[in-house]
């Protein structure tokens, strides 16, 4: 396939480009950046023959840039490529052995803030779509690109985008921004994001904080707020709030093929941690359910009274807790938010307080969709080998997606799972970009054909 060729020819443009994009800042949590970074992947895009306009929702929001070429085959389908122009703020600099926005190349890797996520990976459907055109003056199925710049502050405006530009956007599939590549080189071809609700409770009780004899008198928040918090979740995990799991449904034969066939390596995994057990002592293939499709109740932080070096006999004012719920298919953010409340009410909890950051449900793409055998093959040509994952135990705006869309959408892409990436000398490495970039060759290919 001549694209193919083009890509392995053309990997010096590839690198190039993408140092361009790491050299130019774009740190969303701080604002640096962004309208410089947004006008710089349009102008990638129309050099690489993709039609590029800037998109905007209202002033203080970051643009999203808009990519579209349109195959010159008639009815032909539409593949979405979602990416992030955004990065991490890249501190602490002084752990980088070169600096983060130098995009500095040695040997197989590119060091840099964004390296890999998100710069990596959108430079590899940008010259994927590039290998096409310049080969055969056409793509095999239509292009659009959605490119954001506040993934890494949390995607707070992307639902808002994809509702105001629906008709825009519209499309038949969607690739995600990322996708893992474990330790032994196989890409994850992922279905799913898990959904989130961050909330925290708190407590109370007095106006400061008082000497200790006095908790014969004074009701101490950490105690309440401990009787409360112990009543969300049994010592196995389960989540005893009522109807938590009213509208799961359970694994399907199919995923249950695909969860017996991903890789698990339990030894290493517990070595990686510490840990001698896990939680309700599950293993093997309980183990990997619970990974991607298990729903949690996770304390983040407890915070009352004092924590720091020696004794203080101290009697806190108050008490505080964050927890984030990891939410599975068919959980509705709001609708738990409401049965969280109505589960401290009905367990005498009324004064405690409830405050909500975050709710986000989970997305899942059905396995049987055509779209997912025709990225699995091509992942398959590209990598060699490469493993099918129900869901990512994380989470991430793909809902918003189908939701929206009503479009599968599968991740898949560059991302080595020890690339750093969030952390210092974050890197991308240039055999994982190449096979990616064919990859998506291969995606279009298949895609366009079916
Ligand atoms: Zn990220």
């Amino acid at each position: 396939m001549k694209p193919l060729k083009h890509v392995d020819s053309n990997m010096n443009s590839l690198i190039s480009d993408l140092q361009k994009l790491i050299r130019q800042p774009s740190v969303s949590a701080k604002n640096e950046g962004i309208e410089e970074c947004a006008s710089l992947v349009k102008k990638m895009f129309i050099r690489s023959g993709i039609k590029s306009e800037i998109l905007r929702l209202k002033k203080g929001v970051a643009p999203i840039v808009y990519g579209e070429v349109k195959s010159k085959k008639k009815n032909s389908k539409t593949l979405m490529f979602y990416n992030h122009y955004d990065v991490q703020p890249a501190e602490p600099f002084d752990l980088w052995e070169y600096p983060p926005f130098s995009g500095t190349k040695k040997g197989n890797k590119i060091f840099g803030r964004g390296a890999t996520d998100d710069k990596g990976e959108l430079v590899t459907r940008i010259k994927a779509v590039e290998a096409y055109l310049k080969t055969t003056c056409d793509v095999p199925c239509n292009i659009k690109f959605v490119i954001e710049g506040e993934e890494e502050t949390g995607s707070a405006h992307i639902e808002q985008y994809l509702k105001k530009y629906k008709k825009k956007f519209a499309c038949d599939g969607v690739i995600w921004e990322f996708g893992y590549v474990d330790s032994k080189n196989r890409p994850i071809v992922g279905l799913g994001m898990k959904g989130l609700l961050f909330v925290e409770l708190s407590v109370k009780e007095s106006i400061r904080d008082a000497h200790s004899s006095l908790a014969v008198l004074i009701k101490n928040p950490a105690w309440r707020l401990l009787e409360a918090v112990k009543t969300l979740r049994d010592s196995d995990g389960k989540i005893l709030i009522k109807d938590w799991y009213a509208e799961v449904k359970p694994f399907s034969k199919k995923d249950l093929q695909i969860i017996a066939k991903e890789p698990f390596d339990e030894k290493a995994f517990k070595k990686e941690f510490g840990i001698k057990s896990f939680v309700a002592n599950k293993k093997g293939l309980d183990a990997k359910k619970a990974m991607v499709g298990g729903a949690t109740c996770n304390i983040a932080g407890f915070v009352s009274g004092y924590t720091g070096d020696g004794a203080k006999t101290v009697l806190p004012g108050d008490a505080l807790v964050k927890i984030d719920f990891r939410l599975v298919p068919q959980m509705d953010p709001k609708k738990q938010i409401q049965r969280l409340k109505n589960h401290l009410k009905s367990k005498g909890f009324s004064d405690i307080g409830i405050k909500v950051y975050h709710g986000e449900a989970a997305a899942r793409t059905d396995p049987s969709d055509p779209f997912v055998s025709q990225v699995k093959e091509a992942a398959d040509e590209s990598f060699g080998e490469s493993i099918l994952n129900i869901s990512n135990a994380g989470t991430g705006p793909m809902y918003s997606f189908v939701d929206a869309l009503k479009a599968p959408c599968i991740s898949i892409g560059s991302t080595y799972m020890f690339s750093r990436i969030h952390s210092p000398n974050e890197f991308a490495r240039v055999d994982l970009l190449k096979k990616t970039t064919k990859c998506m060759c291969l995606i279009m290919d298949k895609f366009g054909k079916a």
